[in-house]
């Protein structure tokens, strides 16, 4: 491909150099199974232990503490369902209506076998109310889980509060950091939360990567049976490879944090500018003042979302919507669902996630195309 703009990073993230060129040894010499005793397992478990404590650094974790998954969807299944069938007792689990399907679709399993779930409404800009959950938690629940940034609207919720009052009736408590972690500041001491997933090509890492911090002492059961990789915890010989990748993306994206977010609130300016230019009338969904870098989420009274994403992919142009049509309707996604947008907004809508790799000139194209898309 060439010559196209990529706007999608919420979706995935290019490869960063730095960390393929890290992974190339692992994949091509150093191939040893990292549990092997004999001399060629040396570098691949240096690798890991180094992977492990960069890892940890970067969310202000213990190596320990880290372990090792085949991504976000991986983490959140682990963390849910590890958690509630921990014990012979049916135990209730809270998370809100705008998590990933990771989360939900766990918590479905759950409600399948049994086990009781509460969904947390949001407010309008996707705001997680600390009191909505002290009105609902009890001394019987075992599991908290709200994400730390939503996917779709970028809004970035108020987790050291709301572990505060999941740790204060004696439930545990897991947070989605899968679009935070790289691109604002996380660490695990100040959320204050036992678990956490994140997901390596979310960071721009290999694809098909993660990991799951869990609080030492957390009572969880493994996720894979079988050898005794990442502390009995989670069976499967290491995607070394990936992992260093991972450990080195996580690095770089976390050093450059502060750079990085102020270049997209440069982006983000410039792509607004250019749309109020043209008077159009659009609505932002989700927060204002507390949102992911870099993400836009935008509706268009009376537009298809999916119509645009489709005018723009003929320009060269990778952007999202809120909304998938099928052939009878048009399926408005969950948490666009769930912030209360007026049915005639929320099929216009539309998810711009700009990356390490746009340009503000590309920010004002994106603009400027999307304007003629709807003119
Ligand atoms: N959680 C959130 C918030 C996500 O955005 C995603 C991916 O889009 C996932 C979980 C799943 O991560 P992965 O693609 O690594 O399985």
């Amino acid at each position: 491909m060439s010559q196209y703009i990529y706007a999608d990073n919420a979706a995935t993230t290019k490869l960063d150099n730095d960390a393929f060129e890290a992974m190339k040894p692992f994949l091509l010499n150093e191939y040893g199974n990292a549990s092997a005793l004999y001399s060629i397992a040396r570098e691949p478990k240096k690798a890991l232990k180094w992977a492990r404590e960069v890892i940890a650094s970067c969310i202000g974790a213990q190596p320990e503490e880290i372990f090792f998954t085949a991504g976000g969807t991986e983490s959140d299944n682990w963390a849910i369902k590890g958690i509630a069938t921990n014990g012979a007792v049916k135990v209730p689990t809270i998370v809100s209506k705008i998590e990933h399907h990771a989360v939900l679709r766990s918590c479905e399993f759950l409600e399948y076998i049994g086990y009781p779930v509460a969904y947390l409404s949001v407010d309008s800009e996707g705001f997680v109310c600390p009191e909505s959950l002290k009105s609902i938690i009890s001394p019987a629940t075992k599991l908290v889980s709200i994400m730390l940034a939503n996917n779709e609207i970028g809004t970035i919720e108020p987790i050291t509060e709301l572990a505060k009052i999941a740790h204060h009736a004696g439930s545990l408590f897991h947070t989605d950091a899968v679009q935070a972690v790289g691109h604002i500041h996380v660490d695990v001491n100040e959320l204050g939360v036992d678990m956490l997933s994140a997901s390596a090509h979310k960071f721009n890492g290999p694809k098909g990567v993660g990991f799951l911090f869990i609080k030492k002492e957390t009572q969880i059961i493994s996720y894979a049976s079988g050898g005794s990789q990442e502390s009995h915890m989670r069976a499967g010989t290491e995607n070394v490879a990936g992992i260093v990748g991972m450990a080195t993306a996580l690095r770089k994206s976390v050093e450059a944090i502060d750079t990085e977010t102020a270049r997209l609130k440069e982006l983000t300016h410039a792509f607004y500018s250019r749309l109020d230019a043209s008077k159009l009338e659009y609505r932002i969904n989700g927060s204002i003042e507390n949102r992911l870098p870099g993400n836009i989420n935008i509706s268009f009274r009376g537009q298809s979302g999916e119509a645009l994403l489709h005018r723009l992919d003929l320009k060269g142009i990778c952007i999202s919507t809120g909304s998938a049509c099928n052939s009878q309707e048009t399926e408005i996604s969950h948490v666009i669902r769930a912030i209360d947008v007026s049915q005639y907004y929320a099929e216009g809508t539309v998810r711009i996630t700009f990356g390490k790799e746009n340009t503000v000139e590309e920010s004002i194209r994106v603009a400027e195309e999307l304007v003629k898309a709807i003119c």
